[in-house]
């Protein structure tokens, strides 16, 4: 399995921190975790490619999470090449209704022509596709929200999207070869709906997991030792992400030379 960050940060530009979004290749599955704004052209620099991606798993509709499904729905409607392999896109509830009114506001652009488009609202729940397993669950947030557990080959990626402390990130990162938490503003100016840095490390101790990876930084962090208040309490592996970053699990190596991952980390904070 291959897990590759295509935006550590939010709606707000920071260079090495786009839009959430994050590239999962899993037992020959193409997967995509949340499609911020550029998550499309990302993917791309990351040698992925959108005619290759089989499934879409959005955490809920805020636009730094969902906006490039718009850019890739019209891309795939251009045949250069045509696609013929079948989509299915997955969110909480409303995500029927975002589609419909996106597409009028598009003028019907978002339709597909040459393959079938699946639209699926999840409850919490558990999919099995392929060698994979995914797992749902409702996560705090100021909208409709889920977190996904990825298990395939052995191995297993949770994802909080955006979200509050509750049982439930706790429940969905229990002994996860990694869990990826959002992590949005400082302990001292925390605001709801959202992680800090000493709440992220309390969740992943309570897991128990294996690596802790922190992401959908805001700016406010800039000079901030996020490192340090999730060690009060998190012992584990961790990374901060940055755009790229990529995790290899199971065997499996990490992607090396992209054009633009030198300079992008050379901008980046750590
Ligand atoms: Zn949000
Ligand atoms: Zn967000």
């Amino acid at each position: 399995m291959r897990v590759t960050i295509l935006g550590a940060g939010t709606a707000i530009p920071t260079t090495g921190h786009s839009p959430a979004g994050i590239y999962v290749e899993a037992g020959g599955e193409h997967l995509l975790f949340d499609a911020g704004p550029g998550t499309a052209q990302r993917l791309h620099e990351a040698g992925g490619s959108l005619w290759r991606l089989g499934r879409i798993f959005l955490t809920h509709a805020h636009v730094d999470h969902c906006l490039d499904l718009v850019t890739i729905l019209f891309a795939l409607r251009i045949p250069q090449p045509a696609r013929t392999k079948p989509l299915t896109v997955y969110g909480p509830r409303g995500l029927k209704r975002l589609y419909r009114r996106l597409n009028i506001a598009f003028h019907r652009w978002l339709e597909p022509r040459t393959y079938r488009l699946a639209l699926k609202e999840l409850d919490e729940t558990t999919l099995r596709f392929g060698g994979c397993t995914v797992t749902t669950r409702t996560m705090r947030h100021s909208t409709a929200a889920l977190g996904y557990r990825l298990e395939a080959r052995g191995k297993s990626v949770a994802y909080s999207g955006d979200t509050d402390v509750c049982e439930n990130i706790v429940a969905l990162g229990r002994g996860a070869d990694l869990l990826i938490l959002e992590c949005s503003h400082p302990d001292e100016r925390k605001v709801p709906g959202h992680l800090t840095p000493s709440e992220c490390g309390k969740i992943a101790a309570a897991a128990r997991c294996q690596h802790l990876v922190l992401t959908h930084f805001y700016p406010v962090f800039r000079g901030y030792d996020i490192r340090r208040r999730v060690r009060r309490s998190f012992r584990g592996r961790l990374t901060l992400a940055r755009d790229f970053t990529t995790l290899a699990l199971g065997g499996v190596p990490p992607r090396t030379a992209w054009r633009s991952q030198t300079v992008r980390r050379r901008n980046a904070p750590s």
